[in-house]
């Protein structure tokens, strides 16, 4: 098991869209960033990366380069997805929180959940997304701007599955995308 986690913040400021976990939710501003700004996406790339000891997002989409001005953090975090998987490793679970005072959040976070457990090819319940103010205070709390926090939980494919399993395995589980690690899978989940 290795463990990661993400933060992340953007300003908040007129004449943008608010994208938060692929959602555009309404409101009279939106998060100022070379991508879409998605701070909740953005921290969860963040801990995923760190998870895996595999740097961050600044060094994988360099917020100078051209290719990502304006792309959608999702799409970003579908890169990241196949990043881990290329790397052995599969996702237990993300837990994270945007940190925001307005607008409420509530009604956007299943939706926020379902795109990115499809980003990454996860199932729904796999993924939390909460929200909360930081009662007035700070930066959040006066608007100027919305923080995310995110967790995350790897697991190693190898630790999962002893290689001379994986590779004698050639049930449809082991030949999937997510390697040998399909639950029920008869050549490495069972004796
Ligand atoms: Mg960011």
């Amino acid at each position: 098991m290795r463990i990661g986690q993400g933060y992340d913040v953007h300003r908040l400021t007129e004449g943008r869209e608010l994208v938060l976990g692929g959602v555009v939710v309404p409101y009279e501003k939106g998060l100022l960033g070379h991508s879409d700004a998605d701070v909740l996406v953005h921290a969860i790339m963040d801990a995923l990366l760190g998870a895996a000891a595999l740097g961050d997002i600044g060094q994988h989409f360099p917020d100078t380069d051209p290719e990502y001005k304006g792309i959608s953090s999702i799409t970003l975090l579908e890169k990241v997805g196949k990043l881990l998987e290329e790397e052995g490793y599969i996702i237990e679970n993300i837990d994270a929180t945007v940190i925001a005072q307005r607008p409420k959040l509530a009604p956007y976070r299943p939706q926020m959940a379902v795109n990115i457990a499809r980003a990454l090819h996860l199932e729904v319940n796999q993924i939390s997304i909460k929200a909360t103010t930081e009662e007035g205070l700070g930066f959040t709390g006066s608007g100027e701007g919305i923080a995310s926090q995110a967790i995350a939980l790897l697991a190693r494919v190898q630790d999962l599955c002893p290689d001379d399993r994986m590779q004698a395995c050639e049930c449809p589980g082991c030949r999937s995308e997510q390697g040998s690690l399909m639950s029920g899978c008869p050549g490495c989940g069972e004796e």
